[in-house]
């Protein structure tokens, strides 16, 4: 198989040192001391990298386990939950809410703008009899940044417990999880934080975890069960054997995240760049405001067919972006240009073989987009 450059909205590349560092000897995790150890200090650096004194787990699964763990364990038959949803994500919670019981309440609004913590504070006046919200930081399919520490805040005012959905957001954007009010915090190793698929991590509050605790009923999981996690430190014991060599990968992407101090700036810039790139050559972007500085969302023009165009990416140019799914399926394609994607060399080269294939497909575009996109960063 040929090298494929891999610029999707998640999974990302994966640096060789944590390629490497999954191919380390592995011990028993349940037997040696050294692995509970190690497992800690990864969590410890998550704790200290988001800003909290909440405890952090990492749990085998994908970051969809993450969403999961946290409806099924804070959830009991008959909760009201406040579903905050502007994205594909964002109402998807609804599913996991009513999957374990809840009463999932949809607070829904415009897809192509950010949350307004001012409206959901008015509606909120009205109706804030909730155990919880769940609210989506990067909505990757439409790739919509939420302000989610004025959204948490306006939450918190109405002692609402907050789970957030950070997954394709976290080690991209700046976030601090203490000054957000944020209960629960759901992130996934294969989105920035560029390790490979398979881990999710939790941030969780000592609130969260009363709220498990005072429940009446039990948690109807076992895989999803946060409550499962607590104590494991001081017991030395993990709920199931921990998945040894994602998590010696896990470590090391963290440390490549931890040594890059320019690592939010960076995104910030290629981000911006992407953006005048594709707006000058008369593309649109689906969102109007909030553009997440991990994905950019593109409209396919008119008469466009996704498949083909992402075909002919692999196919000539050997890179691999992103198509949608869901209400966007077939209507937006997607950079990801996050973690170890975020960087000049692959992101002009995508952006040249986009305006390529776009063009060999009838698209007429009003400038080179790979000059104008390497012509911004050269501004910063
Ligand atoms: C990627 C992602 C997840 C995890 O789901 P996938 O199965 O990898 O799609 C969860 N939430 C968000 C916002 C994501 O971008």
């Amino acid at each position: 198989m040929y090298h494929m450059t891999m610029m999707t909205a998640g999974p990302t590349q994966v640096r060789e040192n944590v390629r490497m560092a999954r191919s380390r000897v592995t011990t028993n995790p349940d037997e040696d001391i050294a692995f509970c150890e190690y497992y800690k200090s990864i969590c410890d650096k998550l704790a200290k990298f988001f800003h909290t004194k909440n405890t952090f787990y990492i749990l085998s699964g994908e970051g969809i386990l993450g969403l999961e763990a946290a409806c099924a364990s804070l959830t009991e038959k008959g909760d009201r939950v406040l579903v905050i949803d502007n994205g594909i994500f964002g109402k998807g919670f609804a599913d996991f809410v009513k999957i374990y019981g809840g009463d999932a309440v949809l607070y829904t609004v415009d897809d192509k703008k950010p949350v307004d913590a001012q409206a959901l504070s008015e509606y909120l006046k009205k109706d804030s009899n909730f155990k919880y919200a769940t609210v989506v930081h990067c909505d990757t399919p439409s790739g919509m940044l939420n302000d989610v520490e004025k959204i948490c805040n306006v939450l918190k005012e109405y002692n609402i417990l907050t789970v957030v959905d950070s997954v394709s957001a976290s080690f991209g954007i700046p976030l601090n999880v203490d000054k957000s009010q944020i209960d629960i915090l759901c992130g996934g190793s294969q989105k920035a934080l560029s390790a490979p698929i398979g881990l999710t991590f939790l941030g969780v509050s000592d609130k969260a975890i009363q709220a498990m605790q005072n429940r009446k009923t039990p948690i109807a999981s076992f895989y999803a069960n946060i409550l499962n996690y607590v104590g494991y430190y001081e017991k030395k014991w993990f709920p199931y054997t921990m998945p040894i060599s994602d998590i010696y990968g896990f470590g090391e992407a963290l440390e490549n995240v931890l040594n890059d101090t320019q690592i939010f700036q960076r995104h910030e810039i290629i981000a911006k760049a992407t953006r005048k790139a594709v707006e000058t050559a008369g593309l649109k972007q689906y969102i109007n405001e909030g553009y997440s500085n991990t994905v950019t969302a593109i409209v396919l023009p008119e008469g466009i067919s996704d498949k083909e165009l992402l075909q002919k990416m692999r196919n000539q140019y050997h890179i691999m972006i992103s198509g949608c799914f869901d209400v966007l399926a077939g209507k937006v394609i997607r950079i990801g240009h996050m973690g170890e994607n975020a960087n000049v060399p692959d992101v002009s080269q995508t952006l040249a073989a986009l305006g390529d294939v776009l063009t060999e497909m009838g698209v007429t575009l009003k400038c080179d987009m790979r000059k104008v996109f390497l012509n911004e960063c050269q501004l910063y």
